[in-house]
């Protein structure tokens, strides 16, 4: 065996963590007593001080919660009625942020919704309600369109109303947010695969269908928590690993998968780590954060409140449903000088792991990205291919998908990483420029999606309640 100081601390981490149930029965108690722990519900306040009392418990230092003011979400009643060609109604669900409605209009079907379709029939769409499917890759565009991306352009083709049919079909509907910390401009609401093909077959039909929406949701100002613990480097504590995952689900759902398998693993990593890793010299801060799905609201608040801490942290991995994927990798967004370092840890470590570069704004490590952190996820890396959310965000991500021993391997895989960069006094990364994080998000790849968030950022301040 060797010798290696590193492989002595990992074969303790891991011998805990594979003796242990701690994050299995941390996440049952997430889900099965706190519910979705969505934003302003009693459930999030019970997760965030259970993390605290946890945090504590582990030997963390630092422990406290950093509170969010931001606009939430509560909701309502929904019902869609079809008006015609039959009269016949719907079950389907709000999305979160979606504003009171009392609207009747014309479906237009924008089947999968790639990305040029939207401006392409503005005329057709203009005054009408869009369908569009969830599906990530429309029409075999390569990015990943999400929801907020087809909502969005709906809106400004001039829609009254948004419809987001689920691709998969018997998981019911889908939900995930429309407003970015605000009230979505117009409604916008979630159905079944099954109802959504049968609104599709009757435009297909009878050419024209006719729909009421009408919604008791509200916006109202609230407060969420980033919870925080850390243990403190003993040479240079100001720098610093960040690892983190947020912890609220979707209000429809447990969120086991999506977030809490990510959530109880960061916590199991903080648990090994504060027993077994000794006297590191840089820090390593554990975070979770609040309010994530309906627009990283936390991490986002967590960037601005903490400009001086930005130049000093090494990586901020995020760890966003880590328990529950497959082939986990890291995820670098773009950071090609930290590739050799992972692979050669992969080496070091006998543990075959991917690494992939991308970049995408959907979770935590974005508000990171975009300030020149050096960032990556916890992901799926060289499996097969993977084409959207599943089980998350459906009210069917509970705790029964989520197995102990996926668990493990990303607490296991986390806690290994943090320990060797947070002892890397060669690490190869520090923040990039807010230019160089322009030019990154330049690149052909990226560009569309950039050119969307900033078209979409000017027609939001253009409206008159804005
Ligand atoms: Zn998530």
């Amino acid at each position: 065996m060797s010798d290696n100081p590193l492989l002595k601390i990992d074969r303790l981490i891991m011998g805990d963590v594979y003796t242990s149930t701690e994050s299995m029965d941390n996440l049952t108690i997430l889900c099965d007593d706190f519910g979705s722990r969505f934003g302003g519900t009693e459930g999030e306040r019970q997760a965030a001080e259970f993390l605290v009392e946890k945090m504590k418990a582990y030997g963390l230092s630092n422990v406290h919660l950093e509170p969010v003011d931001y606009v939430g979400w509560r909701r309502g009643q929904v019902k869609l009625e079809i008006l015609e060609p039959v009269q016949k109604e719907i079950a389907c669900i709000t999305l979160p942020h979606s504003p009171p409605a009392n609207l009747e209009a014309y479906v237009v079907d924008m089947d999968d919704g790639a990305p040029n379709e939207f401006d392409e029939r503005a005329e057709e769409i203009s005054g009408k309600i869009v369908l569009t499917t969830s599906e990530v890759n429309p029409k075999g565009v390569k990015r990943w369109i999400h929801r907020s991306e087809k909502y969005g352009r709906s809106m400004m083709a001039g829609a009254a109303g948004f419809i987001f049919v689920n691709h998969y079909p018997a998981y019911g509907p889908a939900t995930g947010g429309i407003g970015d910390n605000a009230e979505g401009p117009i409604p916008g609401i979630s159905v079944a695969m099954e109802d959504g093909a049968y609104i599709q077959r009757l435009i297909k039909r009878f050419g024209a269908v006719k729909i009421r929406i009408t919604s008791s949701d509200a916006c109202q100002p609230m407060v969420s928590w980033n919870v925080v613990g850390e243990l403190p480097g003993v040479k240079q504590p100001e720098k610093m690993v960040l690892m983190g995952s947020h912890y609220d689900g979707h209000d429809i759902s447990q969120g086991a998968e999506d977030p809490a398998s990510g959530t109880v693993a960061v916590m199991e990593a903080a648990r090994v780590l504060a027993q077994y890793a000794g006297e590191l010299p840089y820090t390593i801060r554990f975070v979770l954060w609040g309010i994530e799905e309906i627009g990283l609201i936390g991490s986002t608040a967590y960037v601005a409140a903490h400009p001086e801490e930005m130049d000093h942290v090494l990586f901020y991995l995020n760890m966003d449903s880590a328990g529950a994927v497959a082939n986990k990798g890291i995820v670098l967004n773009e950071w090609a000088e930290l590739e050799p370092r992972f692979k050669q840890w992969s080496q070091e470590m006998a543990l075959k792991f991917g690494v992939a570069q991308s970049v995408n704004a959907h979770s935590d490590h974005y508000p990171f990205l975009m300030v020149g952190v050096p960032t990556g996820g916890m992901g799926s890396v060289g499996g097969k291919g993977f084409s959207g959310r599943g089980y998350g965000h459906t009210r069917y991500d509970t705790l029964d998908k989520v197995t102990l021993v996926n668990l493990r391997e990303a607490a296991v895989l986390a806690a290994r990483l943090a320990l060797r960069i947070a002892k890397d006094e060669n690490w190869p990364a520090s923040r990039r420029s807010v230019e160089t994080v322009k030019e990154l998000l330049d690149s052909p790849e990226y560009r569309e999606e950039v050119a969307f968030n900033s078209r979409l950022e000017a027609y939001l301040k253009g409206l008159p309640n804005s």
